[in-house]
């Protein structure tokens, strides 16, 4: 039998890419990657990547049929916010299923999602964006805080900053600026980087919601609390736990928002990643994307009685093999994205040992690299590594990833002394 041939899109050529890549491989299939990182290489990995330009989706799209004329792909997949445009454009051409389009278009930016689903009726917060050059007075009247500020493009909760009053959100809007300003942000090819984004910020628990859609259909493969308060003003997640905790009518109420919310942004066709606030009993969506859930977070998951994880399960669901409607396994499980306590230079984390011995602790991965800078929100987007549980129950998943994390020793290169000639 013919192998098949997966193009794995992505922007970032690092760990949840190689995820991917490696579940494909356990399924016999070939993979092409597309990448618009590292331009100047002809072959970025070493691996044959196309180098494409996200930002430019229907040149980019051209180039994957030129490819695909010669060597036909079976499925086109997206990972990260960036590509999904270029993904879309690409099943089109191919005549492979995928999101429209326009469903695409819908999500590439967080005012744009909230225009669409706004215009189909859809409850959002209140929103509106302004440009830098806008009088700050004029910001200032149209906002009812507390607030939320935030990028049109980033994700990770990279710059988005809650204020509750104006000086707060005078500070807020410099700090985003000079973020989206800085050489870092401005080279990662991020559309609308002049304007940010403002909404009522909505009180109340906070859910991950991943789906899978199959031409319209959405299939909720797991909801997950995320038990730590997430209040601001800085908005870096930690602890993801599934089942959920909720009582069963909001879940209900959470489903039956996603998949409205979906048909109200056209997506039809792959993987979906939504989050959303539960206040007062109803769900208010914080966004919807077109892609699986970020980081190594899909290893939480586990399906069918071999317990493939996440990342099979959609590769299996986009190259139309079987065992994609596996269902989740009966235990809960759980991930923690350790936190980054401050911005310094990383050099490890002891106690690995010890954490990864604790009653329900499945594996531990520390991602970020040993010497390497790393910042801490709200600059910050990525986190030190991951902790994976699992166990009978969601509160003890959630109390094997605090135990197994306060074992953790972060280790920053010590400064020199200040002062000194
Ligand atoms: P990103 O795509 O960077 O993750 P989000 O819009 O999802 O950006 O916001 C990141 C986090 O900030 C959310 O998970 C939530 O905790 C918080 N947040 C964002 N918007 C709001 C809001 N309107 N009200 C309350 N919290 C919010
Ligand atoms: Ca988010």
């Amino acid at each position: 039998m013919l192998s098949k041939r997966l193009l794995l899109l992505s922007s970032k050529l690092g760990y949840q890419t190689r995820s991917f890549a490696e579940a494909a491989r356990r399924l016999g299939v070939e993979v092409v990657f597309g990448t618009d990182r590292c331009r100047r290489l002809e072959d970025p990995w070493g691996d044959g990547a196309l180098a494409l330009r996200f930002d430019d989706p229907e040149a980019a799209a051209e180039a994957i049929e030129d490819l695909a004329r010669r060597s036909p792909f079976d499925a086109v997949f997206a990972l990260g916010d960036q590509p999904a445009p270029t993904a879309a454009y690409a099943a089109r051409r191919l005549g492979l299923p995928g999101n429209p389009i326009e469903a695409a278009r819908n999500c590439s930016t967080k005012l744009r999602q909230r225009e669409v689903l706004a215009a189909a009726g859809f409850p959002v917060p209140e929103f509106f964006s302004f440009r830098w050059d806008e009088p700050f007075e004029k910001v200032l009247a149209r906002v009812k805080f507390p607030c939320v500020i935030k990028p049109l493009t980033l994700s990770a909760s990279q710059g988005v900053i809650r204020a509750d009053n104006a000086a707060e959100l005078a500070a807020a809007v410099r700090r985003i600026r000079a973020l989206l300003e800085s050489p870092a942000v401005a080279a990662s090819r991020h559309g609308e980087l002049d304007r940010v984004l403002v909404e009522r910020y909505i009180s109340g628990a906070e859910v991950a919601v991943e789906g899978l859609l199959t031409r319209g259909r959405l299939r909720v493969l797991a909801i997950f609390d995320k038990p730590d308060p997430l209040d601001g003003p800085y908005f870096e997640e930690t602890i993801y736990v599934t089942p959920s905790r909720l009582p069963q009518e909001v879940q209900a109420a959470i489903r039956d928002s996603a998949a409205r919310a979906a048909r109200a942004l056209g997506l039809a066709h792959g993987p979906l990643h939504a989050e959303f606030r539960i206040e007062n009993g109803r769900p208010w969506v914080l966004e919807l994307q077109p892609r699986p859930i970020g980081g190594l977070c899909a290893r939480a998951l586990r399906f069918g009685s071999r317990g493939i994880g996440l990342e099979e399960l959609v590769l299996r669901h986009a190259l139309d093999l079987a065992g994609a409607d596996e269902e989740r396994e009966a235990a809960a499980s759980g991930v923690m994205m350790i936190p980054v306590p401050r911005s310094g230079i990383f050099e490890g984390v002891e106690g690995i040992e010890a954490a990864q011995a604790t009653p329900g602790i499945t594996g531990i991965e520390i991602t970020a690299r040993p010497h390497d800078p790393v910042l801490a929100w709200p600059e910050g987007s990525s986190y030190l590594g991951f902790i994976f549980a699992r166990a009978e129950e969601p509160l003890q998943v959630e109390k094997a990833l605090r135990e197994a994390h306060a074992k953790l020793g972060i280790v920053f290169r010590s400064e020199l002394p200040i002062g000194r000639a």
